[in-house]
């Protein structure tokens, strides 16, 4: 789970410290999970000869989102701890769905997560003809038989939870009627839907799965790889378990909803007499503020909710990375969340901790205002610059220092400026003195307003003293802004990002409502004219930085260009101020 957060301590804001204060993953052993005690079982009792095997079995038909990322990381992550191997397999049984377009983003996805397979990528329909002979098998031990009935007869024969099914009449029919069937199916002569394969089971089975299952369907459709060498395809079930077996996976992990196909991934298994992998369930990865479906992030996509499947605001390892996640953060994550045996939503804060945690190590801390107020500094020469210190990362002095200028005007952000200012707000008020960070200490001694009335300038004095790294500049005062000097700044846009859904369980809704009424209209905020310490000039596309008491941004990969990067924010940081005034909203309410 997420690491506990130190107390911070409101008087001083820890927003205002312009450092995130969480604790750095523990790298502690952890005792075993489920998965790692039954494959440790496997081994000892000898069940399981060295090396584990482990797949990551995605269907190409979408792009990964972080629900695949636990999958991945979960697979290859046992493959690492038992010193076995994990294959990239595509599960491609259905040509109707499947691009190749999506076989390219995933193996790019997984790379990038950081895991390889190596020489072990696996599709699927290259064991077609072998799955063809199996099905030929079971219809030659009585196993298997091809049935007539439509698929709205079959949903019908099929039964209920309460109620068993009833025998297809096509069940009995003999071995060599079937085998010539099946085999006509295969040529092309039957058109789509008009008979399947199914295998012979037992219809009055409480589990539905096992009531006759389909094998094979009909379908006239080119298949991304195999192009129209198939009109019949092998369903889920009558793929993956044999999948496994032939290359010789000894653990196949799924996610819960595969529990009631398990004895079926079991029979196929013994009645081919194949090598028999265990598969193990667990529960899957679901987030608030989110959707993890594969169709419904089509439709976001296809209906122009967002940008496009690499959207910051998407759930999708494409918008993850744009947003700025980076694969240690979200393999942080899915180590904090480990693995469950029942379903549960994790909370979208503990995935954007894992990313404060991993960023506040690695990213370089910069000056920049998003809602610039412009302050004059009265005592300070016109025309004088002069270049100051500021600290790369106080959590990691190896990253050094920079220059960065300072002169006579200079922007802060609207919101540290308070002409009234509540208790506990230790910014800039009239008369209130803060220190810049890595400057001097100024005093507001004048506000100027426009005709309405609205703060437009602040009129300030600064202490020559109190330069920051400087002998005489002990003096304290309480707050600390950041600030960027007018006639220095680079002026950029920055996009913000707040939660896609305005609802935790945005798929939970009532009546004739679906998801998409729970769009969050204000999920995205373009910022255009922002003012950046001149050196953000030169950042490249994917550069992470820490702008001082804003948050991790990233540059963005796909709008930037070379001197015009364009910056997304990736999380902000745990703002303190914003917590007090929730709070005393909260009371006063
Ligand atoms: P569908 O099968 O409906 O298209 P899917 O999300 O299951 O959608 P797959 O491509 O089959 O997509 O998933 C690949 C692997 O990732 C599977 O082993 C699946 O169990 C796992 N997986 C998918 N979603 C999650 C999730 N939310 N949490 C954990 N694992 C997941
Ligand atoms: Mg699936």
């Amino acid at each position: 789970m997420a690491a506990p957060q130190r107390n911070s301590d409101p008087g001083k804001g820890r927003r205002d410290e312009g450092k995130d204060n969480v604790q750095a993953p523990t790298s502690a052993p952890r005792a075993l999970n489920f998965i790692e005690q039954a494959i440790t079982e496997d081994l000892e009792a000898g069940k399981v000869k060295d090396p584990v095997r482990l797949r990551f079995p995605p269907e190409p038909n979408g792009y990964l989102h972080i629900g695949h990322a636990k999958s991945i990381c979960l697979n290859f992550g046992l493959a690492a701890r038992f010193g076995g191997t994990c294959n990239l397999r595509f599960d491609d049984t259905n040509p109707i769905k499947e691009e190749d377009e999506y076989v390219e983003s995933i193996k790019e996805d997984v790379r990038w997560l950081g895991f390889d397979w190596e020489d072990r990528l696996y599709y699927a329909s290259d064991y077609f003809e072998q799955l063809y002979q199996w099905a030929l098998q079971l219809i030659r031990d009585g196993k298997a038989y091809v049935c007539d009935l439509t698929a709205e007869q079959t949903k019908k024969y099929r039964g209920t939870l309460t109620e068993p099914g009833r025998n297809s009449p096509y069940r009995d029919r003999g071995v060599e009627e079937n085998l010539d069937l099946f085999q006509r199916m295969r040529a092309g002569e039957y058109p789509d839907g008009t008979r399947t394969l199914r295998a012979k089971i037992d219809m009055a089975s409480p589990n539905l799965n096992m009531r006759d299952p389909v094998m094979y369907r009909i379908m006239h459709a080119s298949h991304h790889r195999t192009g129209n060498d198939w009109c019949i395809y092998p369903t889920y079930d009558f793929t993956h378990g044999q999948s496994d077996s032939i290359e010789r996976i000894t653990h196949s992990i799924c996610t819960l909803e595969f529990e009631n196909h398990r004895p079926l991934y079991d029979w196929y298994c013994r009645e081919l007499g194949i090598f028999h992998p265990r598969q193990i369930e667990f529960a899957r990865l679901n987030l608030t503020y989110t959707m993890m479906s594969k169709r419904k992030l089509l439709a976001l996509v296809k209906e122009g909710h967002v940008s496009g499947w690499n959207d910051p605001r998407m759930p999708t390892i494409r918008g993850l990375r744009r947003r700025g996640y980076t694969p240690e953060a979200i393999r942080t994550f899915c180590d904090r969340i480990g693995v469950a045996k029942f379903n549960s939503t994790i909370d979208m804060a503990v995935l954007e901790n894992s990313v404060r945690d991993v960023l506040n190590r690695q990213a370089p801390r910069r000056l920049a205002v998003l809602r610039p107020l412009k302050i004059v500094i009265e005592n300070y020469p016109e025309g004088q610059v002069e270049e100051v210190e500021a600290i790369n990362n106080p959590e990691d002095p190896g990253m050094g220092t920079r220059k960065v200028p300072f002169s006579r005007e200079i922007y802060i952000e609207q919101e540290d400026f308070r002409e009234d200012p509540p208790k506990k707000f230790f910014r800039l008020a009239p008369g209130r003195e803060v220190r810049l960070r890595a400057a001097y200490i100024i005093k507001c001694v004048d506000v100027v307003k426009d005709a309405n009335g609205t703060v437009v300038e602040l009129r300030c004095t600064y202490d020559p003293s109190s330069r920051s790294g400087t002998s005489s500049a002990q003096r304290k005062v309480k707050g600390t802004l950041h600030w960027v000097s007018a006639p220095h700044a680079f002026v950029a846009e920055v996009r913000l990002f707040d939660h896609l859904f305005k609802e935790m369980y945005p798929e939970d809704v009532t009546g004739d409502e679906d998801w998409r009424s729970n769009l969050n209209p204000n999920s995205l905020e373009v910022l255009p004219r922002c003012f950046l310490e001149p050196g953000l000039k030169e950042a490249r596309p994917g550069d992470h930085f820490q702008f001082e008491r804003l948050g991790y941004f990233v540059a963005d990969a796909v709008d930037s260009r070379p001197g015009k990067p364009v910056f997304n924010r990736s999380v902000a940081l745990r703002d303190t101020w914003a917590k007090i005034q929730r709070r005393d909203n909260q009371q006063r309410a």
